[in-house]
């Protein structure tokens, strides 16, 4: 096993009580209000589940996949990650216990633990253990963060590891945080601290002790509330730190740094650094309060119901009204609602944008084409993404250059017009997981576009996850009827492309239509990038064309 890097300091966040109480935005917070004492700070989820990946986990399970630069399908935590810190996510920072028992069966079949009876501990725990101490390379400060709640069976292996770092390199290197829920009954008029308890009882069941606590709460936590958790939990009462429900995530490093918590960190590890510096925050809070100019942005999708799985997207769409300075409100709209005799004016009646985002499988996609029809012949401002660039393709193909039959291959595969289908090299593939194309590529802009004049550059790189392309076999047909092509991908992977007839050679990455107010769709998913200090430009074009449109609906 490595020895300590020479001064990274580790915090370990647990969750008690319930799940869903906001761990990653907690250790996403915390890792905020460090950075801004100038540290250098990163944090790496580590989730018991035995997925390899979550790439090919239901988001109804499992809410959004975030994709990193590197090509990783992570859980939704490293997006919180990365809008509140400037650290960039990469494989290392994302953890799977099935990654974890792959590597040690891997292992085990080369030979490596010859004679030796391979075991949960130390063998899996000392691949987590190598796992941290990896990821902590070069850090002040890492923060790992355990999914899952204490108690769960597959948890403990992770637990058992944490608990071994905090032997091995000490108190003074190692902070426990724990996350827990106070729950305010109404009944007896008073936040209940037994569940608290139970919890911190549980974790130190297995040998850990927390070294601090946090409470979420539906209300601000009275002094007395604290020192009963401190009595019982053997936390000292400063080291109960409330987290009050905010009315944005985004407030969560202010109120951390109100009730001290970085200071106490601070303390604990022996960390010297200047207090925390937080105006960017508080103007961050500041836009997110603005409650007028309000757009209203229609995005037509699936899983609508489960907003967890249109996270950075819903985060990215926040981002522009703070650019914008005005209010951004979604209105998740059901693709399956516009399909068949749907009265589509009604449906989307009283949006000042429509936006079609990512998905996979066929359900709503004849919906999805005929919202993109509707801003297309209406002028409202439009944003696509992956499968909302592959819907705007098949509708223009359909209605304006007359292929009716026109669609991706993925639904259906023996249209005459596959103007979506796979890349000769996708053909083959039948293995699901990460077989997509998948992270970071490079992309060329069209000088004049309005993408280039969005970006205020001409080489960009984004983030993509998708199978399927726009097929270059009918490009030369859109670009002849109007539709710009002014993102290309023109490195690695663009060898079958076909030429464009201004002579570009690559992969469609962005399209759009001259003439309209706004539309653009986007091969890649621009949400990714999007972080509250840094609003995305896709996201702040697509925010202001719509608060323009707003208000010329206000005064027709
Ligand atoms: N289903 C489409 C593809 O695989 C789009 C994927 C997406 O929108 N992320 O290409």
């Amino acid at each position: 096993m490595a020895p300590r890097p020479t001064h990274t300091k580790f915090i370990f966040v647990t969750g008690g009580v319930v799940s869903s109480i906001g761990k990653g935005i907690t250790a996403a917070s915390t890792a905020a209000i460090l950075e801004a004492r100038g540290l250098k700070v990163s944090l790496l989820k580590m989730d018991p589940y035995l997925n390899v990946d979550p790439g090919t986990m239901n988001p109804f399970q499992h809410g959004e996949v975030f994709v990193t630069d590197d090509g990783a399908e992570t859980d939704l935590d490293l997006g919180h990650y990365e809008r509140f810190t400037s650290a960039t996510m990469g494989r290392v920072n994302s953890v799977s216990s099935g990654q974890i028992y792959e590597t040690v069966i891997n292992r085990e079949r080369q030979g490596a633990y010859l004679g030796g009876t391979v075991q949960v501990i130390p063998h899996i725990t000392d691949e987590v253990k190598a796992r941290i101490l990896k990821a902590a390379e070069g850090l002040d400060v890492c923060i790992i963060e355990v999914g899952g709640t204490v108690g769960d069976i597959e948890g403990l292996p992770f637990l058992e590891a944490i608990r071994q770092m905090r032997q091995q390199y000490g108190v003074e290197n190692t902070a426990f945080m724990h996350v827990t829920y106070v729950p305010f009954i109404r009944t007896a008029d008073e936040l209940k601290t037994k569940p608290t308890q139970h919890s911190v009882n549980a974790l130190r069941e297995i040998g850990v002790q927390p070294d601090i606590i946090v409470c979420r709460s539906e209300k601000p936590m009275p002094p007395e509330v604290k020192r009963k958790i401190s009595l019982f939990c053997s936390v000292p009462a400063e080291n109960v730190i409330a987290a009050v429900d905010a009315q944005s995530v985004y407030e969560l490093p202010i109120a951390f740094k109100e009730e001290g918590l970085d200071q106490r960190l601070c303390d604990q590890l022996g960390i010297w650094a200047r207090e925390a510096r937080l105006a960017d925050w508080k103007r961050i809070v500041e836009g997110v309060r603005i409650t007028d100019p309000e757009v209203t942005i229609h995005v037509v999708g699936k899983y609508v119901d489960l907003k967890e799985s249109y996270k950075s997207l819903s985060e990215a769409l926040l981002h522009g009204g703070i650019a914008n300075r005005c209010k951004v409100r979604l209105h998740f709209i059901e693709a399956e609602d516009l399909e068949g005799d749907a009265d589509i004016d009604a449906v989307l009646y009283g949006g000042d944008g429509i936006l079609v985002p990512g998905g996979f499988g066929s359900r709503g996609t004849e919906g999805k084409i005929r919202a993109v029809e509707f801003a297309r012949t209406r002028g409202v401002p439009f944003l696509g993404i992956c499968l909302g660039l592959q819907m705007a393709t098949v509708e223009y193909s359909r209605n304006v250059c007359g292929m009716t039959d026109a669609n991706s291959t993925e639904f259906m595969p023996d249209s005459t017009h596959p103007v979506v289908d796979l890349l000769p090299e996708q053909r083959g593939v039948t293995d699901k997981g990460a077989t997509m194309r998948l992270g970071a590529y490079p992309c060329e802009l069209l000088p004049d576009s309005l993408a280039a004049r969005l970006y205020g550059a001409t080489s960009i790189s984004e983030r993509h996850r998708h199978r399927y392309e726009v097929n270059n076999d009918f490009v030369g047909e859109l670009v002849a009827k109007g539709l710009t092509i002014s993102g290309l991908h023109t490195g690695e992977r663009a060898g079958q492309a076909a030429r464009l007839p201004d002579g570009r050679n690559g992969l469609v990455e962005i399209i759009e239509l001259p003439g309209h107010p706004f539309f653009i769709a986007s091969q890649f998913h621009p949400e990714y990038k999007s972080r509250p200090k840094s609003p995305h430009p896709l996201f702040r074009g697509f925010i202001e064309a719509a608060l323009a449109n707003a208000g010329s609906r206000k005064a027709r």
